[in-house]
Parts: C-alpha cells; structure tokens; sequence
C-alpha cells in the first residue's frame, strides 16, 4: 500500500491479503483505492480479495488451529501475546492515531481515544483468556459431568468502517482469547490501522495462519467468508440488511453468527431531568463520530413541559458546531464517503419536504477542504412520531426531538422502532428511572448518563433489527465458544 505524506511515521503495509504472518498478492489479482475522507484524495490502495483468497485464508487457519502451536497453547500463553500486542499499540498509539485520524476522518481526539479503546480490548482479552472455565453439573453417584468451554475452531469476522480500531479489539481479540484462529474482512472504506495491527499483532508473536485478513468488497470477500463451510461462526458487525445475508449464508452450512447491527436510540428525559448535565452529553452522543456510531442517541424523548427549554438549549449547541478536517480536531469530522453523506443528506431534504422543523444547524468550517466528506449537524424539533427521522437510522449528525405525556407514553416511544441497541433515562427520581429502564427493549441501558462506563467490560448488543449475541466484556468471550460435555462414570 502506498500511504502519502503525512503518514511516513506510519510504516506502509501492503495492498495485499494478510496470510500465514506474511503480505501475499490477492489470488483475485485486483486492488482497491481508499480514500481520505477529509479531503477526498486517495490514501492508499489494498487488496479487492476475491473468494479464492478467502478459501486460501480459512484453510491456513484451519491448519493453524489443528495443527499449529496455537491449539496447544495453554491460555495464559495466549493471553501473553494479546497483552504484548496490546503494549505494543500503547507504544505506537500516536501514529496508529493520524492513520486511522485520515483514514476514517475521525477528529483526531477521537482517533486517539480509538486506539486507546483497542489496546484495552486487548489487555481486558488477555487477561479474561485464563479465566474463562466451564462448570462441574451434579448429576448421579458415580458419574462426573463436566461442561468444557472450547473454541469453535475458525472464526470468520466482517467489520464495518465506523470504528476500524475498536471493532478489531472486541471482535478479534476475543475469539483469539478464547482459543480460534481467526479471518477477517475489515471494511473496503477504512481498515488500513487494522491492517497495520495484523502485522503488529504477528510481530508480538501470533503463529502463523492464527489470523488471516481478506480485505475487499462486501459483496465479493464478505460474502465468501460468511459462506465458507470452513467457517465455524461469524461475527458480523453492520448494517441489518448485510447482518440477514450474512446470518443466511451462516446457516446454510450451520454456522453461528452474532449480528451487532444498527439502533434509534433514545435519550428519555423527564421533567425533572437536570438540563445543565445532560445537554451537553445529548449533543455529544449524537455527534460522536460524525453521527456514525451503531449507539448514536438519535432520539431525544423530552417530556412535553420541558421541551421548549431543552430545544432551545440544543438549538444554541448545534449551532456552536463545527464540522472540519480531521486533524483540525473539531467537534465533528467529515462522514465516510461521499455515498454516506447523500444518505445523511437524503434525510434531511425528505425532512424538510414534508415540513418538519429545522430548529439550528451547525457550520462547516471555512478550511475544510472541497473535496471532503462533510454535512452540517442539524436539529430538527418537534419530529412527528411516524415521520422517517424518528424511526430510521440516518447514521449521521442528525438529531430528532420528540415530545411525550407520560411515563406510559414515553415508554411506547422508545420501544416505538424495530430497533432496540441502547437508551438513556434521565430523572432525579430513582425509583422511576429504574422502572422505566427495566421497560426498555434494548441491549444497554443507561440511567443518568449515556454512554459513560459502557465500555470495554460491558456485554453490548441488540434486541430486534440491532442484532442478536453480545460482544465486549467477559460474555464478548464465552460468544467465541461452545459447550463440550464430558461424562465420566468413575463409581
Ligand atoms: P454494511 O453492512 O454495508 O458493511 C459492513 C461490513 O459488511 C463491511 O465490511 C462490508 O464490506 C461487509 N459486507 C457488505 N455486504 C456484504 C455481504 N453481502 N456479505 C458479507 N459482507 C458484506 O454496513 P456499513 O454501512 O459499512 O456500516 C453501517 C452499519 O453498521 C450501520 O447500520 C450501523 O449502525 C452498523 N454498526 C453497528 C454496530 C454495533 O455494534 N451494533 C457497530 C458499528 C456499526
């Protein structure tokens, strides 16, 4: 991969398939541009893999598993590679940073916090890898029943381009903690810190084969890897039309899959909600990464007599903001590509045609190149219940004030979409907050705070169109196993 300047304090890797600890050509024989969505020029250029290459990598880490080091290796020593590497990303976090800062077009506060994200995962992984054990199950006099936690052989795992660094940690690191070998099919928008980290992560004494990378198309690569009968389960995280395809093609050979898809998350805020606190964390979460996170709080839920006061406070927030290039370190970045930006903008033409309110937008800064990706975040309030914005995921810095009556009310309107990922409930009483909490549909509920303290240790996923199976934390790892029985009759 040809990396340009001012990236020559990262070391350029190739663009080519990651196989066996080692850069090969694609057997595809095709390669991709990638571009920097700051500014629209081109970045780099990696493999357009193709379905051959994917066999080539799940038979290698098939091999690996059965026959290499890596099966025999006992936990702690697999964990001592996963926190070597995980040092190692510590050591090398600021240039990981500028090159997932420019490939994803993260404001490079965010791109820091990213790589800080992914060297935790792997330190949280490493040391839960010795950890996790099965259990003794009392049956008869004379017989010891055991169920043994084992990894499923070979995991297969497609990522999105939203958080490259992040996803890396929670969904390889825990399959390699529990014992598979892994491939991977890393985003064809942004993957080129992940693809330096294969290298790393074979530097800090991975075997060969344990992790092969297959970049390319969804269509081509993803595809063949969710529908390789090597493939012992998926971890797919995306969008919920890829997410069914790819459950679909597990099944076809009897694989597994965990699906981490998409959300309209809610921000509940009753009358008594303290506006000073969460104001600012409201406008955080829906900015966060330009609007492109699976857990954005798209919605806010405000109780009818508060909501003059929390729009205009909101109103006077988004329109303080400032979308700019990356290393410019703004509030917000530029979005993805230029296709995700006509769908953030699609959404909000068809707002505005049926008459929902623009209450404020935020600025795009005078300096931001012509050729990025960048939209202006907007607020729009009030939003009718039924409208598009209220109950779609727009995956961009758009936010949707809506009004509630009651606590009822409230609570049919965050269960309100198909979606069900995560929702923050905001109330200085207690007992109401739990209560309603417990009411959601969701995978994670925060009371009083979103977001905060959701991280790394936390099982995280969905209910409904967000997606089945938890990743992170301590079950993040028992989703990489399966339960092998074992009856021994010693009376
Ligand atoms: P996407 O589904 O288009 O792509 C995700 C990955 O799947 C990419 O690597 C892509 O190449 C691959 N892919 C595409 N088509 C495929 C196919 N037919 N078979 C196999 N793989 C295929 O999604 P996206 O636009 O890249 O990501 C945005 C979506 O991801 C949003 O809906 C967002 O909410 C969701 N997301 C969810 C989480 C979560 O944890 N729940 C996290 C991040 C993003």
């Amino acid at each position: 991969m040809n990396v340009q300047s001012p990236l020559s304090a990262v070391r350029p890797v190739s663009d080519g398939v990651f196989l066996d600890n080692a850069w090969v050509p694609s057997l595809a024989g095709e390669t991709l541009e990638t571009f920097a969505p700051g500014d629209g020029r081109v970045l780099g250029r990696i493999a357009a893999g193709g379905a051959e290459d994917v066999d080539r990598a799940v038979r290698s880490a098939r091999r690996a598993f059965e026959e290499g080091p890596w099966g025999r290796m006992s936990a702690y020593e697999r964990g001592r590679i996963l926190m070597r590497f995980s040092r190692m990303v510590e050591d090398q976090a600021e240039a990981l940073a500028l090159l997932e800062s420019q490939d994803a077009g993260k404001p490079i506060r965010q791109a820091r916090a990213d790589i800080a994200a992914c060297a935790r995962y792997f330190e949280f992984y490493a040391g839960a890898a010795d950890k996790l054990h099965g259990e003794a199950i009392p049956t008869i006099e004379g017989v010891l029943a055991v169920a043994e936690r084992v990894p499923f052989g070979v995991t297969g795992h497609i990522i999105p381009w939203n958080y490259p660094a992040q996803m890396f940690g929670r969904s390889v690191g825990g399959s390699l903690a529990a014992g598979n070998a892994c491939v991977l099919k890393p985003a064809e928008d942004a993957c080129l810190s992940l693809l330096r980290m294969a290298q790393m992560l074979a530097e800090a004494g991975l075997p060969e084969g344990v992790l092969n990378v297959v970049p390319g198309l969804g269509r081509t690569a993803g595809a063949a890897l969710a529908a390789h009968p090597g493939i012992d389960f998926v971890s797919f995280t995306g969008s919920p039309e890829t997410g069914a395809q790819v459950q679909i093609a597990a099944a076809a050979h009897h694989a597994g899959c965990t699906l981490e898809l998409g959300g309209k998350s809610p921000q509940i805020l009753f009358e008594d909600a303290d506006l000073d606190t969460v104001t600012p964390v409201i406008l955080n979460a829906i900015i966060q990464n330009c609007g492109q996170t699976c857990s954005a709080g798209s919605r806010a839920l405000v109780h009818e007599s508060l909501a003059d006061e929390l729009g205009e406070r909101l109103a006077a927030g988004f329109r303080a903001l400032r979308a700019g290039p990356p290393e410019a370190d703004m509030d917000l970045g530029p979005v993805i590509s230029a296709r995700q930006r006509a769908r953030v903008d699609g959404f909000v033409e068809r707002a505005e045609a049926d008459g929902v309110t623009l209450a404020a937008s935020g600025e795009i800064s005078a300096d931001a190149p012509a050729g990025g990706f960048y939209v202006r975040p907007r607020l729009f309030a009030p939003t009718p219940r039924d409208h598009a914005l209220a109950r779609e995921e727009v995956f961009g810095p758009v936010l949707a004030l809506l009004t509630f009556r009651d606590e009822a009310d409230a609570v049919a309107m965050a269960n309100g979409t198909d979606y069900g990922l995560v929702a923050g409930v905001w109330s200085k009483d207690g007992a109401r907050a739990l209560r309603v909490a417990r009411k959601i549909r969701a995978g994670q509920v925060f009371v009083n705070a979103y977001g905060a303290g959701g991280g790394i240790e936390l099982p995280f996923g969905g209910m409904g169109k967000s997606g089945h199976g938890r990743e992170k934390g301590f079950e993040g790892l028992r989703e990489f196993t399966t339960l092998r029985t074992l009856v021994v009759k010693h009376g």
